[in-house]
C-alpha cells in the first residue's frame, strides 16, 4: 500500500483540517487519554477506544512504525470514594476494572495499546515535573498544595477557545482561598491518612488529575510527539492544563502537534451519566450483540459527530455486517493473502480523510455490490480479498462467515428452534413444496438468520 497516501485530520488546536506531517516520518507517536478505572466501561468509553484503535490501524498502513500510548487513570477521588463505599483496597478496585476494561475492549477488536501506563507507576516523574514548574516560577506551593499559576502561560485557552471568564467558570470546582488566581489549577494535593499518598517535597500527597498525562506522555513517547487526543469532554480543562504544564516545563517548546477529539455519545438526547441511571455498559451490550456489531455501530458515524445511541443503532449495524458476511459466504480463498496489499484504495482514502468511517463503510458496500454482480470466480475471489482486507482495517470481519451466521448472540430463538426450522425447510424443498420452503425461509430471514 502506498506510503505516499496523505492523511488529513481535524486539529482541535487550529480548528482546521490539516495534512498530518509526522515529526519523524519513520515513527509516528500517539497518546490518548484512557479510562479512570472504578466501574465497568460504558459505551462512551468504548467509542474513544474504538476510534483511536481505527486511527492507529490506518496510520500503521501509511507509517513504518506507530507507537500508541493510552493510559489508565488509577488514582482519582472517584476511585477513592468507590473503595471506601465498598470497603475494599483501592488496588482491588483499579486492578479489577483495568482487567475488565481491557477484556471488554478486546471483544470490540480493539488492539492493546503499545504502552498502557498506569498513573500510580509514574509518581516520581510527576513530582519531577512539578518541581521544574515551581523552579521556573509557573507554579507555587500553598498549604501542602501545589498550583499551576495560569496567568504565567500566555496561550492558556488556545485549545478550548475559552476566554478568561469561561476558564474561571470551568475551574470553579477547585475553589481554594489560597489560589493566587481563580483559574489556577492543582498539580499536587495533600492526602489524609485514609487517602492514598506519596512522599513529596510538599508532604504526603497525591497528584492532581492533569499532572499524570504530561508526565506519562513525556516518559513514554518523548517530547514533542505527533497526536494527542481523547473524548471532547477532555478539551477543557484536562488537555488545556496538560498543554500549559508540558509547554512551560519544556521552556515553551511544543508538546503535541495535533489534537484529536472524538464526539460524545449520548443516550437519546441525554448525556449518559451514573446519576441519570442511563449508563450502557459494554459488558451488558455484549450479552446481546457481538463485539463487531457494537464496533460497527460506533464507527457508522464519523468520529467527530455526536452519536445518539439506541437499539436501532445496534440493529442496523447488525444488518450491515450480515450483508457483508453474506456476500463473502461460500467463497473459498485458496491461500492466506496479505491483508495490507488488498486494502481497497477507496476505503483507505476515506479513512485518510479525517477518519471518515461512514464513507469507508459505504465503500465496502460498493465492493459488496460489485461482488454480488460478478460471475467470474477468480474476480469474485479478488473482490472477496479486498472486502476482507478493507473490513479488517476497520476491525471487522474477524470471524469466518459460517461462524458469523451460527453465532446466536442476541437472537431471540434457541439454536434447537433454528435447526428445526432449517430441517423443515430442507424437507419442504425435498418434497418440492416450494411455497412452504419459501415461507420458512422468510421466517428465518425475519429472525435475521
Ligand atoms: P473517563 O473514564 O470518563 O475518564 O473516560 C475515558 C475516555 O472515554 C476519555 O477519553 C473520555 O473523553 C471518553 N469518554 C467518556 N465518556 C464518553 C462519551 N459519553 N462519549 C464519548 N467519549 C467518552
Ligand atoms: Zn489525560
Amino acid at each position: 500500500m502506498s506510503s505516499e497516501q496523505p492523511f488529513q485530520l481535524f486539529n482541535t488546536l487550529s480548528g482546521n483540517k490539516e495534512r498530518l506531517e509526522a515529526i519523524d516520518p519513520k515513527h509516528l507517536k500517539i497518546y490518548a487519554c484512557g479510562p479512570t478505572v472504578y466501574n465497568y466501561a460504558h459505551i462512551g468509553n468504548a467509542r474513544m477506544a474504538v476510534v483511536f484503535d481505527t486511527l492507529v490501524r490506518t496510520l500503521r498502513v501509511i507509517y513504518p512504525k506507530v507507537t500508541y500510548v493510552s493510559n489508565i487513570t488509577d488514582i482519582d477521588d472517584k476511585i477513592i470514594e468507590a473503595a471506601k463505599e465498598q470497603n475494599v483496597e483501592i488496588t482491588s478496585i483499579t486492578e479489577k476494572y483495568t482487567k475488565i476494561y481491557n477484556d471488554d475492549m478486546l471483544k470490540l477488536n480493539v488492539l492493546a495499546p503499545d504502552i498502557q501506563p498506569k498513573a500510580t507507576e509514574y509518581i516520581p516523574e510527576m513530582i519531577e515535573l512539578i518541581v521544574e514548574l515551581i523552579e521556573k516560577d509557573f507554579a507555587y506551593e500553598k498549604e501542602g498544595h501545589v498550583l499551576f499559576h495560569v496567568p504565567t502561560y500566555q496561550n492558556y485557552g488556545k485549545l478550548s477557545k475559552r476566554n478568561r471568564d469561561e476558564q474561571i467558570a470551568g475551574s470553579r470546582v477547585e475553589v481554594a482561598p489560597f489560589k493566587k488566581d481563580p483559574a489556577d489549577f492543582v498539580l499536587w494535593k495533600p492526602s489524609t491518612n485514609e487517602q492514598p499518598g506519596w512522599e513529596s517535597p510538599w508532604g504526603i500527597g497525591r497528584p492532581g488529575w492533569h499532572t499524570e498525562c504530561s508526565a506519562m506522555s513525556k516518559k513514554t513517547l518523548g517530547l514533542p510527539f505527533d497526536i494527542h487526543g481523547g473524548g471532547r469532554d477532555l478539551i477543557f480543562p484536562h488537555h488545556e492544563n496538560e498543554i500549559a504544564q508540558s509547554t512551560c516545563a519544556n521552556d515553551g517548546k511544543v508538546f503535541a502537534n495535533y489534537w484529536l477529539h472524538n464526539g460524545f455519545l449520548s443516550i437519546g438526547d441525554e448525556k449518559m451519566s451514573k446519576s441519570l441511571g442511563n449508563m450502557q455498559l459494554v459488558r451488558d451490550l455484549l450479552q446481546d450483540y457481538s463485539g463487531e456489531v457494537i464496533r460497527m455501530a460506533l464507527l457508522s458515524a464519523q468520529y467527530r459527530q455526536p452519536i445518539e445511541w439506541s437499539q436501532n443503532t445496534l440493529k442496523s449495524a447488525k444488518k450491515m455486517l450480515d450483508r457483508i458476511y453474506g456476500s463473502i459466504r461460500g467463497i473459498e480463498l485458496s491461500q492466506k493473502t496479505d491483508d495490507t496489499a488488498n486494502i481497497a484504495q477507496s476505503v483507505l482514502e476515506a479513512l485518510c480523510d479525517d477518519l471518515n468511517t461512514p464513507k469507508a463503510i459505504a465503500e465496502i458496500f460498493e465492493l459488496v455490490k460489485k461482488l454480488n454482480k460478478e460471475k467470474d470466480l477468480n474476480q469474485k475471489k479478488l473482490i472477496t480479498q479486498q472486502i476482507y482486507a478493507s473490513g479488517r482495517l476497520l476491525g471487522f470481519l474477524q470471524s469466518d462467515p459460517e461462524s458469523w451466521f451460527s453465532d446466536l448472540t442476541g437472537r431471540d430463538v434457541s439454536e434447537d428452534e433454528i435447526k428445526k426450522l432449517i430441517e423443515m425447510r430442507n424437507h419442504a424443498r425435498s418434497i418440492k413444496d416450494f411455497k412452504e420452503a419459501d415461507s420458512i425461509r422468510k421466517k428465518l430471514e425475519d429472525m435475521d438468520i
